[in-house]
């Protein structure tokens, strides 16, 4: 009975704390960025001429809704495994090597962005796309509120690696923290629809590595191509880039995306 109570209790915490973080990097920055400071950023804008539509913001709302409940739930059997011992979750900074306790956060992020990029690629597949990955595509002009925007099924998919790596792996709580708190935003940046990286960004052999704001934008927009999550380089070896991804980041950079 008390570990029900207590499946229920971290439910309902780590859904509150998924709600905090959905008003704050979802709602509040879509209120700056999309409403508030619109005209002053317009020339950021990556897809101009499109106009927001209120029922792609309804959805997207809604399905958010609908992944913090779902990722509430997750995040709880997480902490019910851990305190069964399944887990190889650790706090003690030297327990399994100060080298590894530093490194695995290049191997969390440098893992998970494969992984991304090819299931991503799976759920494009056209048996599959309409039953899981159709409703983060709803918006073909994301917004912040896009961010938590996906069906039941893809967040099973993109949990997956949180339940199974612990498993495996000895994972440090910080690093799995600094993990997250770079995909999280990452996923802002992604989902912003106004160009946030500077104009230098693809003229800078290391930086190019990185996705900008325009490489998941026009995989929204022409959904084939820019599968990628926080790196360039599984589009570049798999040849799966779009061809004008660099050309229009520099329009943008160069106000000829709002006259092209
Ligand atoms: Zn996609
Ligand atoms: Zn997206």
């Amino acid at each position: 009975m008390k570990t029900i109570e207590n499946f229920i209790d971290t439910a309902l915490q780590e859904s509150l704390f998924n709600l905090g973080l959905y008003l704050f990097f979802g709602i509040a920055v879509f209120v700056i960025v999309w409403v508030l400071f619109k005209n002053v950023w317009r020339w950021r804008r990556i897809q101009p001429r499109s106009e927001g539509r209120a029922h792609f913001f309804r959805h997207d709302i809604l399905f958010s809704v609908g992944s913090i409940l779902l990722a509430g739930l997750l995040t709880a059997c997480i902490t019910m495994l851990d305190t069964w011992g399944y887990m190889k979750l650790y706090s003690d900074f030297h327990a399994y090597g100060s080298f590894w306790a530093i490194a695995q956060i290049f191997f969390l992020i440098f893992f998970y962005d494969a992984y991304f990029y090819w299931t991503h690629r799976f759920m494009h597949h056209p048996k599959i796309y309409h039953w899981v990955h159709k409703t983060h595509h709803k918006s073909t002009d994301p917004s912040p509120l896009t961010i938590f925007s996906f069906h039941p099924f893809e967040n099973l998919i993109e949990f997956l690696p949180f339940l199974l790596l612990p498993m495996i792996i000895p994972i440090y709580w910080p690093m799995l923290f600094l993990w997250q708190s770079f995909d999280l935003i990452n996923n802002v940046t992604a989902h912003l629809g106004y160009e946030i990286y500077m104009r230098k960004w693809l003229r800078i052999p290391l930086l190019k590595l990185k996705t900008t704001s325009t490489h998941h934008n026009m995989h929204h927009e022409q959904f084939f191509g820019n599968y990628g999550l926080y790196f360039t380089f599984w589009d570049r070896w798999m040849k799966t880039e779009i061809k004008d991804y660099e050309d229009r980041f520099k329009a943008i950079h160069h106000n000829r995306n709002l006259i092209s």
